[in-house]
């Protein structure tokens, strides 16, 4: 099929568009949705409307759960089961139990081989296939993006929606051009890039767009440093971030458990590889980068668009024109405890976190984990190492990473979103400051009155091993 004066977006889209003709005015399409993701957060409400309408799911096999927000980090008891502290987690946890066995949804409970974060299992089991339309109760839903599919996040109602009829009322999005063109340097990761992306064009810019990665400096990347670049897709503001796939897919998804098998993935490959050549349609904004110019990055503020390089000086608000702006970026640097003009490096660190669905892939270990052998944890700070999933996990044991981390005097954590959002009992304490691989910067978002300042695996393993803000790049 051609691809003439189509996005990417614009041939997914139009091949899911259940209405024959575009919305008019521009209302709402409809949307068939091919997967749908839940976890135990956003999904109870979601099947009490169904249950009390008495309707059914229409297409469980579509439909695919798995617990990690509220998941204990802590290792099982020797009879396998959990210590769950928080009781509204252990509701929640039963709660998606006894809702999938009602509803025929098939479940990765909390211990299972295939149970983790949603974002990382899912594409690691093969589920996340090019050109398909995925949702999920959760906004880094767009980290699917990376094979080529429209993911994007929904909220409760819509799960319900989704649950009862497989699609979804959509207004369609603009599309935005990311292009980054160029080599990444050393010490330079594809959560650097971003990061630095977002620090320039601002987390609101995105908005009633889908962003569509593109340029050299992508196609480099392998499929896990491509899923950390659409993750953060919603912290621009998109609704969704795309990749076009490309050979890198196809290895990727090769032999995964529910990727086509043998012929029919010979197949599927084929029909992959024709129906998405590269796009030659217009985007309705674009913005280019180089990624030759690109340092590691840290942010200094409260939302991940206040980055910069980990050598700059903290931005003084008085450069702000805007009134409000100027007294809003002063709050967020009295929260941080941060001082305009001068840099971050060398404040002292509290707490070290890898993990979260933006860096908790198996590369990400590596990355962390080959900084940190043979060297030790700065007295005085806690790290913490949450894999995304269990086959993460297991995959990193049999390398070994875990006993480099051990060894240093790291935690090696059960998987699960734990720290990136402190449901779970994983979190920083008043004021402490914590280097974080997650995707949020939030106020209290680690633990209440906690500052956050996110960064790559490899910065954040060089601030265990210093105990302060470093350059990774001094010590490789
Ligand atoms: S790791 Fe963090 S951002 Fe990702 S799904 Fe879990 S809570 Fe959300």
């Amino acid at each position: 099929m051609s691809q003439a004066g189509k996005t990417l977006f614009d041939t997914i889209w139009n091949d899911h568009r259940v209405n024959d003709a575009p919305a008019p005015d521009g209302g709402p399409d409809t949307l068939y949705i091919d997967l749908h993701l839940i976890h135990e957060v956003t999904s109870p409400q979601a099947f009490s409307i169904l249950r009390d309408r008495g309707m059914k799911l229409r297409h469980p096999n579509q439909t695919m759960a798995t617990m990690d927000h509220s998941t204990p980090s802590t290792p099982p008891r020797p009879d396998g089961t959990y210590v769950i502290e928080n009781p509204d987690a252990e509701i929640q946890l039963t709660a998606l139990e006894s809702n999938c066995s009602e509803f025929g949804v098939p479940l990765y409970p909390l211990g299972h081989e295939n149970q983790g974060i949603v974002h990382v299992t899912a594409p690691e089991l093969g589920l996340v296939q090019p050109g398909m339309t995925i949702v999920c109760g959760d906004s880094h839903t767009s980290t699917h993006g990376a094979f080529g599919a429209l993911a994007f996040g929904i909220g409760t109602s819509q799960v319900a929606h989704v649950f009862a009829t497989q699609c979804l009322l959509a207004k369609r999005p603009k599309t935005f051009e990311i292009r980054i063109d160029g080599a990444l340097q050393p010490g330079v990761s594809a959560k650097d890039v971003i990061l630095s992306v977002i620090s320039q064009i601002g987390t609101e810019a995105g908005t009633g767009h889908v962003f569509e990665y593109t340029g050299s400096a992508i196609r480099a990347m392998s499929m896990e440093e491509r899923m950390t670049v659409t993750n953060m897709s919603i912290e621009g503001g998109a609704t969704a971030g795309l990749i076009q796939p490309d050979e890198v897919t196809f290895d990727y998804l090769q032999g995964r458990d529910f990727a086509p098998q043998g012929p029919d993935f010979d197949e599927a490959v084929a029909d992959w590889r024709s129906r998405f050549q590269p796009a030659d349609g217009v985007y309705d904004r674009c913005v280019s980068f180089n990624a030759d110019e690109m340092e590691p990055m840290i942010t200094y503020g409260t939302n991940p668009g206040m980055g910069m390089p980990v050598r700059d000086t903290v931005p003084d608000p008085a450069d702000l024109e805007n009134k409000s702006d100027r007294l809003s970026f002063q709050r967020a640097l009295d929260y941080m405890r941060v001082e305009p003009g001068k840099p971050l490096l060398g404040h002292p660190v509290d707490v070290v976190f890898v993990g979260s669905c933006t860096n908790s892939r198996l590369s990400d270990l590596r990355d962390a984990a080959g900084l940190m052998d043979g060297r030790k944890v700065n007295d005085g700070v806690r790290m913490l190492v949450v894999p995304g999933s269990r086959k993460v996990k297991a995959a990193a044991e049999l390398e070994g990473l875990d006993q480099i981390f051990l060894r240093a005097g790291a935690e090696w954590r059960e998987p699960g979103c734990s720290m990136c959002l402190a449901m779970n009992g994983d979190k920083i304490e008043p004021g402490q400051l914590s280097v974080s691989t997650s995707n949020r910067n939030f106020e209290g978002r680690q633990g209440k009155r906690g500052r956050t300042v996110l960064a790559s695996p490899l910065t954040a393993a060089a601030c265990a091993v210093t105990g302060v803000i470093t350059d990774v790049r001094e010590m490789m």
